[in-house]
């Protein structure tokens, strides 16, 4: 049985929930968001929804936490450590992802304003299927409509629905990414939100493909938004980062590169 906890007594600094599966290879899943977190000095705790079996060239397969195993590491960490935001990344399976929009209305209750950055992981970057009808359901229904901000790509956007449709099921600010599909010297990417035109952001092409650059983004997203700069701001500087981290990326393997989110 487990010990029970001792209850909180003492003030505490918060910290930055994020929720992803494990890479073991490092450039992407829980490994970017901690490493992108500590460049921008943002405590942070996490939950690992899957662990997967992956290299720089690709995932062969990925395999959920258990339910229980989850829930009962989220409650511990609820209990202690107050939580200043959350970033989600691949969710594993439906029954996590209902686990984690539980939490996520929980903290709501007591936060109204809880920023949540949500990147709605559906493969790997280097190949390989990371969610299933029933996981595309949970997030399209109780995820999303929860989140502060959404990052899908556009493969990701097909899978979910509209920009409109998002919205107006409650996510609040949509950045549509276009590292997948658009041609050209530039990359834009366009951020939709509660009001007005989109805004459009720009950033020169770089040779090469990159193995957990929507992770790094959406994670550099979430500190600088719990540190207090609004949306537009936060995805301009996440851009930023993002962009140098992917010009002084490395290849650590056969495969993809790997974005250096160390400082310079
Ligand atoms: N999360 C996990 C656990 C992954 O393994 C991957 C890709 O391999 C991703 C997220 C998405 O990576 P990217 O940022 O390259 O889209």
């Amino acid at each position: 049985m487990a010990n029970p906890l001792p209850p909180a007594t003492r003030p505490t600094t918060a910290a930055l929930l994020c929720i992803s599966g494990h890479d073991p290879s490092g450039g992407a899943g829980i490994q970017a968001d901690i490493e992108t977190l500590t460049a921008f000095g943002q405590p942070c705790v996490s939950l690992i929804s899957c662990l997967t079996v992956q290299d720089s060239r690709g995932l062969s397969s990925a395999h959920c936490t258990a339910p229980e195993l989850f829930e009962a590491q989220a409650d511990a960490l609820l209990a202690d450590i107050a939580i200043s935001g959350i970033k989600l990344g691949a969710l594993g399976d439906a029954r996590i992802a209902r686990i984690t929009a539980r939490l996520i209305q929980q903290l709501r209750t007591a936060q109204p304003d809880l920023p949540v950055i949500v990147d709605p992981v559906l493969k790997a970057g280097g190949g390989g299927s990371l969610s299933d009808t029933a996981l595309l359901d949970c997030l399209r229904n109780s995820i999303l409509p929860l989140a502060t901000l959404a990052t899908p790509n556009h493969d990701e956007l097909q899978q979910l629905g509209s920009v409109r449709q998002l919205l107006d099921a409650g996510c609040q600010w949509l950045l549509l990414t276009q590292t997948d599909s658009s041609q050209g010297e530039d990359i834009s990417h366009h951020l939709h939100g509660p009001a007005g035109e989109p805004h459009s952001f720009s950033v020169p092409r770089l040779d090469g493909h990159f193995h957990g650059s929507g992770c790094t983004l959406a994670a550099a997203i979430a500190a600088l938004a719990v540190q207090g700069a609004s949306m537009p701001q936060a995805v301009e500087q996440a851009l930023a980062f993002t962009q140098r981290c992917l010009e002084r990326a490395r290849p650590l393997g056969q495969g993809q590169l790997f974005p250096n989110r160390s400082r310079p």
